[in-house]
């Protein structure tokens, strides 16, 4: 026998419950996106490497450690995208969209990237995000976040998850505080991993966001960004506050909060629950006023998010339920061919109908048990005669003789 083949590590097959309770979070998310007045895009999963490596910043965790490149047989090296906001922004550029802002884009949609898997974290996942890309206003921070929010509250989560906020201010309060991050992380940089050795040199200020212990007992002391914020920025933030206040979404103050990634500057935020151990974010999220025009489009800020659906999925307390078909059960050979008429009625009628393949009435009412039918819709030879059916309701048991044409609206 040969051996059987296992799902690639850090891959999942999403089946039954799994697939509902993840279909059910990007069907919320989809919705509540629309009444923001988000349009759904989506962009290729594979991009030239480029992209991902302009948009992430070459010294991001993600660019050099976490990216599944490729060259394809005609030599060119394209990546599986490790996230979308790269090309979201490539597609604004491309299609002409720069040209027609603000735009407000809703995506969902598989992600890949090397990372050592556990619970809450895969090499294939999945993402929902939003961007409002062509606004600058403080305003647009607040709706996207906002949205996010009634996502997760729809989802039920409101009181699983907190909107942890910060500002990283503008350029000239970035680059105060990078100096003052500098200056703190050199005088403790034999404390400090290999890994921030090298973002010292490169971008300091990832340091604050890295996942090693003495990292963190050193990242503990350094100095926050509070102090060098320019007026403006101040400004910028305390406007966020006050429409947050405004749209009733609460939210605590955590100047720990840097995103990852180059790109972004004032306002940054994740939404985290204490629920999923060490994968606690599930939202994640901030403005990123100079990437479009890294992508080669003219200066256009933009603010958005993403967030994990396997992680939302898990923190959900109910799963959406199993459907429930009903089942068309017929008795002897002329009721199985009236009964394949019924059944396509029923189907075209938009009603989820099921009838088993073979079997006497007693293993066809077993098997419309199993898969949890709601009613029997039961043929015999005299009730075709009569171009009726019995239709049991499979919960109570109640039993109702129903003409073969009201089927539809009686099961509806
Ligand atoms: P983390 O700090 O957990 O590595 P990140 O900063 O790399 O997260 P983002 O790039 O901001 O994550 O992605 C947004 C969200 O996508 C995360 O908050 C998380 O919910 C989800 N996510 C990111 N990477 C993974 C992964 N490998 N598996 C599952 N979900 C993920
Ligand atoms: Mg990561």
């Amino acid at each position: 026998m040969s051996e059987q083949l296992q799902p690639a590590r850090g891959t999942r097959d999403l089946i039954g419950e799994d697939h509902r309770r993840h279909q059910h979070v990007i069907d919320t998310a989809r919705r509540v996106a629309a009444r923001y007045g988000l349009e759904e895009w989506a962009t290729p999963i594979f991009e030239d490497t480029r992209v991902f490596a302009r948009s992430l910043g070459d010294t991001s965790d993600v660019v050099m450690k976490e990216m599944y490149s490729f060259t394809d047989r005609g030599g060119d090296s394209l990546t599986l995208r490790p996230e979308m906001t790269a090309g979201v922004c490539r597609a604004l550029v491309t299609n002409g969209l720069t040209q027609s802002l603000p735009q407000k884009v809703f995506y969902a949609g598989p992600m890949f990237r090397y990372e050592r898997p556990q619970k809450g974290r895969y090499r294939q996942f999945h993402q929902i995000g939003a961007e409002l890309l062509g606004t600058a206003e403080p305003l647009a921070d607040a709706e996207v976040i906002a949205c996010g929010w009634d996502i997760l509250r729809e989802l039920g989560l409101a009181a699983d998850v907190v909107l942890e906020l910060n500002t990283l201010g503008d350029r000239p309060s970035r680059e105060a505080w990078r100096t003052a991050l500098v200056e703190y992380f050199t005088a403790h940089r034999d404390k400090l991993s290999e890994d921030s050795l090298t973002r010292l040199e490169r971008n300091p200020l990832r340091i604050l966001d890295s996942k090693d212990d003495g990292d963190r007992r050193v990242v503990a002391g350094a100095p926050l960004i509070e102090g060098y914020l320019t007026p403006e920025a101040a400004t910028f933030y305390q406007r966020l506050k006050d429409y947050l206040t405004r749209f009733g979404v609460p939210f605590v103050d955590n100047p720990r909060i840097v995103r990852g990634l180059d790109y972004y500057g004032h306002t940054a935020f994740e939404f985290v629950t204490s629920r999923l151990g060490a994968q606690g974010t599930v939202m994640a999220g901030g403005r990123y006023d100079g990437l479009v025009a890294e992508m080669g489009g003219p200066a256009t800020p933009a603010v958005g998010w993403a967030a994990g659906v396997e992680r939302l999925s898990m923190l959900l307390t109910e799963a959406p339920p199993a459907p429930r078909p009903v089942a068309v059960v017929p008795v002897g050979e002329v009721a199985e061919a009236a009964a394949l008429d019924v059944l396509q009625a029923l189907r075209q009628g938009g009603i989820r109908a099921e009838m088993a393949y073979r079997g006497n009435l007693k293993k066809r009412m077993e098997r419309a048990n199993r898969i949890g039918a709601r009613a029997a819709v039961i043929l015999g030879e005299a009730e075709v005669a009569r171009g009726v059916a019995q239709v049991k309701d499979l919960a109570t048991g109640a039993q109702a003789e129903v003409p073969v044409a009201d089927l539809p609206a009686r099961l509806r």
